[in-house]
């Protein structure tokens, strides 16, 4: 089915749904997502007022890798007396994850590239977890190798072949092949380069990045036009820059901004003993298992410190202290907190939405920030998924010309694989339409629609899919990540956000205006440092 085709298809549920169900038994699976009506009260926000006011030393609110972070470092500062408020049942936010039957799966992030040098507190992290092993300022340091991604790493399905590596090589040109070999060492150049102040022009974590302003003018234009200013013009680089982009930010290169563009292929540069440094930390269920190692590591030094389904709904500051209105949906009753200091590490737009006082601006530059809807499907088959060619099945198998990315294994990482059940997890950032109506069709679309249209798209590389397939869960991200648009360097929000220190400071990923793992933890970690 071509890109056209497939596109019309989501627009035809019923001749999309029988196609897939003729002479075959039912095809079941859950649309699962944020908890909507508990987003929704909160939007509506008609509570009922608080009944007593509570003292509280510090409010963590947000229980994401922002979140969990701060608590991480707070407990190394020796701070046991906090509470992490999360709307969700459970923590972890983006990086949750999920299972199907025995097998873990990812339902967001699924990988954590070698931490950079500058990344101090995700090494750190990653030390006290196991993963890093010796000393975590080490230029290569070494670790676990049962956390570093399995052989083979990747390929790309293109033309009806699969090969090698994402960048396309099969059908490309002589043109092609000089465009990829210009653009690598352009990339290169901006890897080695140094701003006047002494900083890398793209560090990881992003805020770390030199402030020289004609590195930072590379904001003012979209990656795409950056491109063409260059002389590179190849559709299959285009398409490699467009990958990038939507993996990192969930828009295509002509929405986002070169600066941050360039910064996906020129900021990790870090090095691993005993392994390829382009390898990533990866596990059957992604970050989320971070998530579940960094919860419990919170746990035993801070027991009470976790309150799930407990969004804050009104927050108001004052000089030296925040009052907290926290709703405890399992018992329907809301709190007030006065706090010494709030930690808040839920999006900026939900602060926007909640803080009463907020100061004059805030809510009118959350609302400009873009942010990207997504789609993440876990399908379970009864068997490794079955495609001709020499180049074997890998951890991240990316679709060509798509208008989704692929998908990766979950059992991958299991080092007996074999010829029992196994997840795919696929992932599809809805950018093919302005954000509001992407929003809307996610909101909109039933569940056997997106099933239709990920089985049609999977079985162009896996004609027999639709025979392996025992069940296929769809999570849906309404409001998954920041995209930096051009500009986004010197939004109006970014100041706003970075200016609040006590008795409030901010520490979600959007602090930088990208959602990485490394920038939660760099938000977080800096967020609990205003804690008194
Ligand atoms: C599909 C997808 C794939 C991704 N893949 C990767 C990847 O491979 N690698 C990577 O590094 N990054 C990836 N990311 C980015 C990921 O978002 C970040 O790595 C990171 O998880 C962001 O953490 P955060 O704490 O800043 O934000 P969030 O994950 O947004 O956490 C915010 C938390 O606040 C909670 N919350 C919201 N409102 C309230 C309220 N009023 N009160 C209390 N709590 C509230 C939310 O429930 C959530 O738990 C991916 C994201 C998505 C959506």
């Amino acid at each position: 089915m071509d890109r056209r085709h497939f596109l019309a298809s989501l627009s035809s549920p019923l001749l999309a749904s029988c196609d897939f169900e003729r002479g075959k038994p039912v095809l079941e699976g859950k649309l699962l997502g944020p908890d909507m009506a508990l987003g929704h009260k909160l939007r509506d926000n008609k509570f009922a007022a608080a009944t007593q006011t509570q003292r509280l030393p510090i409010a963590i609110i947000g229980g994401g890798i922002g979140g969990l972070s701060a608590a991480w470092r707070l407990l190394k500062r020796g701070i046991t007396d906090f509470k992490i408020f999360e709307l969700e049942a459970e923590p972890g936010g983006n990086s949750r994850s999920g299972a199907s039957g025995t097998i873990a799966h990812p339902w967001g992030a699924h990988y954590l590239p070698f931490p950079t040098v500058e990344s101090v507190n995700v090494r750190a992290i990653l030390a006290d977890l196991g993963v890093l092993l010796g000393d975590p300022s080490a230029i290569a340091p070494r670790y676990d190798e049962r956390y570093v991604v399995g052989v083979p790493q990747e390929r790309l399905y293109v033309d009806g072949l699969w090969q090698e590596s994402v960048l396309p090589k099969i059908g490309a040109s002589k043109r092609d092949f000089e465009q990829y070999k210009r653009f690598d060492e352009l990339v290169e150049r901006y890897r080695r380069l140094r701003g006047a102040d002494g900083a890398k022009a793209f560090a990881l974590p992003s805020a770390l990045s030199s402030k020289q302003a004609d590195i930072r003018a590379l904001d003012g234009q979209t990656l795409r036009d950056f491109l063409l200013s260059q002389g590179l013009d190849s559709p299959r680089l285009h398409w490699y820059a467009d990958y990038g982009c939507r993996d990192d930010y969930g828009a295509h290169a002509h929405h986002i901004s070169a600066w941050a563009g360039l910064h996906y292929h020129a900021s990790r540069d870090a090095l691993a003993t005993d392994a390829d440094a382009r390898s990533v930390l990866t596990w059957p269920q992604g970050n989320g298992w971070l998530v579940q190692q960094l919860s419990a590591w919170i746990k035993q030094r801070a027991p009470d410190a976790f309150a799930p389904q407990s969004p804050c709904v009104r927050l108001e500051t004052a000089a030296s202290y925040a009052d907290i209105d926290i709703y405890n949906a399992p018992q329907d009753r809301l709190t007030r907190y006065r706090a010494d200091q709030v930690i808040w590490a839920a999006p900026a737009q939900v602060l926007a939405h909640v803080w009463a006082n907020s100061p004059a601006g805030l809510r009118e530059a959350a609302t400009q920030m873009e942010v990207s809807p997504w789609l993440v499907a876990n399908l379970t088959l009864d068997s490794l998924p079955i495609d001709a060619g020499p180049v074997g099945l890998s951890w991240d198998n990316v679709l060509y010309d798509s208008p989704a990315l692929g998908y990766v294994v979950a059992t991958h990482q299991n080092i007996a694989i074999g010829p029992g059940p196994t997840v795919l997890t696929y992932y599809w950032p809805i950018d093919n339409e302005p954000v509001p109506a992407a929003r809307k069709r996610l909101y909109d679309t039933d569940w056997k629609v997106w099933a239709d249209a990920i089985i049609a798209e999977l079985s162009r590389p896996h004609p027999g899919l639709r025979e392996q397939l025992q069940h296929i869960d769809i999570w849906r991200w309404p409001h998954a990540m920041a995209r930096p648009v051009p500009g986004f360097l010197t939004a109006p929000i970014r100041g706003l956000l970075a200016g609040l220190t006590r008795p409030l400071s901010f520490a979600h990923a959007d602090l930088t205006g990208f959602s990485l793992f490394e920038e939660a933890t760099y938000a977080g970690v800096r967020a609990a440092d205003f804690a008194k």
